[in-house]
């Protein structure tokens, strides 16, 4: 039996998980995320090209480099878009899971340190709590997990947030809405990593970079480097030589 107390959800969001089907968003079948579907998320992030357009607007930015673990599209796509938007909050800690194995294999290949903390970007506040909770974050946390269990040191730091009215992104593309949100990115000391540490900036998804930079150089502005962006998925295609 699920403790309430200790899931965090309340008696009810625990009923709810024990009487509704949770299928798999990428296939259908019967488990919340099916290991063929989970399987779509490679261990190997690969290096991601941002767009000409979002390079020219980051002069004065140092742009880390920028992985992802799959393409914008199919399960993960479909397993991302639950999680967010149609309250399968059982989604975002698996996502995560993937994400801490990704990290963990990078650490193996000393492209990070044995310390690391995760930086997620932020979503819309209003947003967040409509839905019931932040998905990157929960992403985070359970990467963070995973890379601890594996002996890395591994935090979470949910310094960046939004600031302003959101303007409703309906009807946006999706390069309207990644410009809408980082226009408005902003640090709060309050959740600030240790001085000194790694850090990963950790998003969902990515489509224009435009989100990276404005939270890179948020972090930047605060004395904060970044030493990768990391997204579970991409919309930008793969760099050519990695
Ligand atoms: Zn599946």
């Amino acid at each position: 039996m699920v403790d309430p107390q200790r899931s965090g959800r309340g008696p009810l969001g625990v009923l709810l998980d024990l009487v509704l089907p949770r299928p798999c968003p990428g296939c259908g079948g019967p488990e919340p995320w099916c290991s063929g579907c989970a399987a779509t998320l490679s261990p190997r992030a690969r290096q991601v090209a941002l767009p000409e357009v979002t390079l020219d607007t980051a002069a004065d930015v140092a742009l880390p480099v920028v992985r992802a673990l799959a393409r914008y599209a199919g399960p993960v796509r479909a397993a991302i878009l639950a999680g967010k938007e149609r309250g399968r909050s059982d989604l975002p800690p698996l996502l995560g899971l993937a994400v801490g194995t990704a990290l963990i294999r990078l650490r193996r290949i000393a492209l990070v340190p044995d310390e690391v903390w995760i930086v997620p970007a932020p979503s819309r506040r209003a947003a967040a709590r409509r839905r019931g909770g932040d998905p990157v974050t929960a992403m985070a946390s359970a990467a963070a997990r995973t890379m601890a269990a594996a002996g890395i040191v591994a935090g979470v730091a949910p310094c960046l947030y939004t600031q302003g009215r959101a303007r409703d992104s309906v009807g946006l593309d999706a390069a309207a809405r990644t410009a809408n949100l980082a226009g408005r990115i902003r640090f709060r000391r309050s959740g600030a990593p240790p001085d000194g540490v790694a850090v990963v900036l950790l998003d969902d998804v990515l489509t224009t970079g435009s989100t990276v930079v404005a939270a890179v150089r948020a972090l930047s502005v605060a004395g904060i480097d970044v030493i990768c962006g990391l997204a579970v998925a991409t919309a930008a295609p793969w760099r050519a030589d990695r």
